[in-house]
């Protein structure tokens, strides 16, 4: 008997098919199903995943229309338009709202009991979209948020710090875009708060603080544009991030990380989906971590609370 999980994803992109290599290699899912709205594209995916099958744990890699999302655990929703050179990803919202009018329901008819995971940006405004739509409670929809910003944030300090990331322990959070911020006011490696670490470095005398910080936020922040400019998508990294979120909810492994969420009541902030650390398990969205933030950002994590909130005004939803 298997007992893994089905997973359905919705858009068979750059994102969808790469999170799809990355989660049939991680070998943690009985079945993965690929829906597009050009199924000739879902199918090539999926031919070209099961040619590789005999180098991976057996799973199922299908293409459908959405009753094949019957029995999924997880729905990851990756479909839309995506953005241009030199575009925000705001500019995306009208487009991305009308395609997922059309989406969400026709997922809740066949996978009502599933987790939603939404990917297509603007991640927090699709995110706060699909649980207005679905009425689903909030543990059962989330976005992707900015763990991957967190990921290229901890990435990048681990590497002017010349340490392994994974000892690195710091959160971007708000929106996944341009008013998103770094908490280094929590940002710790091996545990020793960052500006006390800086001290111990043997590079300490060499490195301007100050800079080096504010180069590394502005690297994260530019991240997206950079490699869209490059090669017109990013999606390793995403794809890596999905799997990391997909697994610790089928896992109920209780991992914190920073995926997008409803906010209420915290430092005034409410009725908005951004990212803040959250707990997730087999439930999915647990808890979400109330961080003590500084005076300076609690005021740009109001910042962007209201930009996002201004552009879910302008919608009229
Ligand atoms: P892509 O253009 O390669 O793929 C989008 C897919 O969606 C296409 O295959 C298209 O046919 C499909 N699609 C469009 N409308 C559809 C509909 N109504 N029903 C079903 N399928 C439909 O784009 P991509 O590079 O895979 O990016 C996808 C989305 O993910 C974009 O919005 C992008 O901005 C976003 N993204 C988010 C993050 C994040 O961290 N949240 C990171 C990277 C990309």
């Amino acid at each position: 008997m298997n007992n893994k999980p089905k997973i359905a994803i919705i858009g068979a992109g750059n994102v969808g098919s790469t999170f799809a290599y990355a989660l049939m290699i991680r070998g943690i899912a009985r079945e993965i199903v690929i829906i597009d709205k050009d199924r000739e594209r879902a199918r090539g995916h999926c031919m070209d995943l099961n040619h590789g099958m005999s180098f991976t744990r057996p799973t199922e890699v299908v293409d459908s229309g959405y009753e094949g999302c019957e029995g999924a655990d997880i729905v990851v929703i990756t479909a839309g338009a995506k953005q241009q050179p030199g575009q925000t990803r705001t500019d995306l919202v009208r487009t991305n709202t009308e395609i997922f009018k059309k989406i969400v329901p026709e997922v809740l008819e066949h996978a009502g009991g599933a987790i939603l995971l939404v990917v297509t940006n603007p991640v927090d405004i699709l995110t706060y979209i699909t649980m207005k739509l679905s009425g689903l409670p909030r543990n059962r929809v989330l976005g992707s948020g900015t763990v991957l910003d967190t990921s290229r944030f901890r990435y990048l300090i681990s590497e002017h710090c010349d340490v392994d990331p994974r000892n690195v322990h710091a959160y971007i959070i708000g929106e996944h875009g341009d008013t998103e911020l770094p908490v280094w006011s929590g940002a710790s490696i091996g545990g020793i708060r960052i500006d006390r670490y800086c001290p111990t470095c043997r590079n300490f005398r060499n490195c301007d603080r100050e800079k080096a910080l504010q180069g590394i936020f502005d690297n994260v922040k530019n991240s997206a544009y950079k490699v869209i400019e490059s090669k017109g998508a990013t999606y390793y990294a995403i794809g890596l991030s999905l799997v990391r979120i997909v697994e610790t909810i089928l896992g109920d492994e209780k991992s914190v990380l920073p995926v997008s969420t409803l906010i209420e009541d915290y430092y005034g902030v409410e009725d908005v989906c951004l990212s803040l650390p959250c707990k997730l398990g087999s439930r999915g969205i647990e808890q979400f971590l109330k961080l003590e933030l500084s005076p300076e950002e609690q005021g740009l994590f109001k910042k962007s609370a209201q930009s996002l909130k201004k552009i879910l005004e302008e919608l009229e939803l």
